[in-house]
């Protein structure tokens, strides 16, 4: 997906999520599991308000479990519930609708209490491009589709999808814009493939790439590459990446173009594992 946020568009953006937001229970902010910080929209907490929360750390499968378990417990500590979900495969669906259930729990017991009908909860996914919206909604779907209209506060009808577990979700999610403001949050994003890639030099986002390996997972980076530790030289990095990876020109020169695309889609397409970008803030 390719938006371009000017401040016109986040502010519409912000007004469409603000108007939806009248018509659910409960926001589902979805972020991406190896970046559980730095995929999260810079104002979400200021947009959703007091609206009732769950974080959805998605791609589980493509982040370091250890990690994903240690960001849980930080969200939990911040009294915001969190739970890790692989929207592909469909895993973890259950443990996010009992989550909501819970974070509901006081609120229908008290709307049952004045004798008001039972119905199903109400959910909008919000997040970044990329984090996975349309898969979840896609997994939830199946063919629940189904249309109602006149929901109050919107002229226009809105589909809800049904699941057999109490839970109805607005079939579209609301798209917020990611953070731009320090250049590590842009390199993580454009390595997990959340932003395009042409707006960082990707030369940069590689080698960032492979400083944060040599940091957090330096093993792995020596099964793939050869080195645990990054020799100083990149312009030697780039060559012994390239000659390892078989794509040297004839004469033996680097191609650094080409090494860049290869580390990059090493880390995208899960070659070194599975990886988390953000660390936990020391707790308080
Ligand atoms: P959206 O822009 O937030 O709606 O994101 P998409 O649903 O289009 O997903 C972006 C990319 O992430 C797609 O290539 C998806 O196949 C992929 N994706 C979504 N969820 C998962 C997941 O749980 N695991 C993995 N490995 N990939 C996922």
């Amino acid at each position: 997906m390719t938006i371009q946020w000017f401040p016109g568009h986040m502010a519409k953006a912000r007004r469409q999520v603000t108007e939806k937001l009248k018509l659910v229970d409960i926001i589902f902010e979805l972020v991406d599991a190896r970046l559980p910080l730095s995929s999260r929209n810079p104002m979400i907490d200021e947009i959703v308000n007091q609206k009732p929360r769950l974080v959805i750390l998605n791609k589980e499968d493509m982040a370091d479990p250890v990690m994903t378990k240690e960001w849980i417990r930080y969200f939990k500590e911040q009294g915001i519930e969190a739970v890790s979900v692989n929207s592909q495969a469909g895993n973890g669906l259950d443990k996010m609708v009992k989550a909501a259930e819970g974070i509901l729990k006081e609120k229908f017991d008290r709307m049952r209490a004045r004798g008001i009908k039972p119905r199903a909860m109400r959910a909008m996914i919000v997040g970044i491009p990329n984090v996975g919206k349309s898969t979840l909604i896609n997994r939830i779907a199946k063919k629940n589709i189904a249309k109602t209209g006149n929901m109050p506060g919107v002229t226009k009808a809105q589909q809800w999808i049904k699941t057999a577990q109490h839970l109805e979700l607005l079939d579209t999610p609301g798209i917020l814009w990611p953070k731009f403001e320090d250049p590590e949050t842009g390199y993580k994003l454009a390595l997990t493939g959340a932003i395009k890639d042409a707006i960082l030099n990707l030369q940069d986002v590689a080698i960032y790439g492979l400083r944060y390996l040599e940091e957090r997972y330096p093993a792995r980076l020596e099964e793939r590459y050869g080195f645990a530790v990054l020799p100083e030289d990149m312009a030697y990095v780039f060559h012994q990446i390239g000659e390892r990876r078989g794509s040297l020109a004839s004469g033996g020169e680097v191609d650094y173009d080409k090494v860049t695309d290869i580390m990059i889609r090493d880390v995208r397409s899960g070659q070194f594992g599975r990886l988390t970008f953000d660390i936990p803030p020391e707790k308080a």
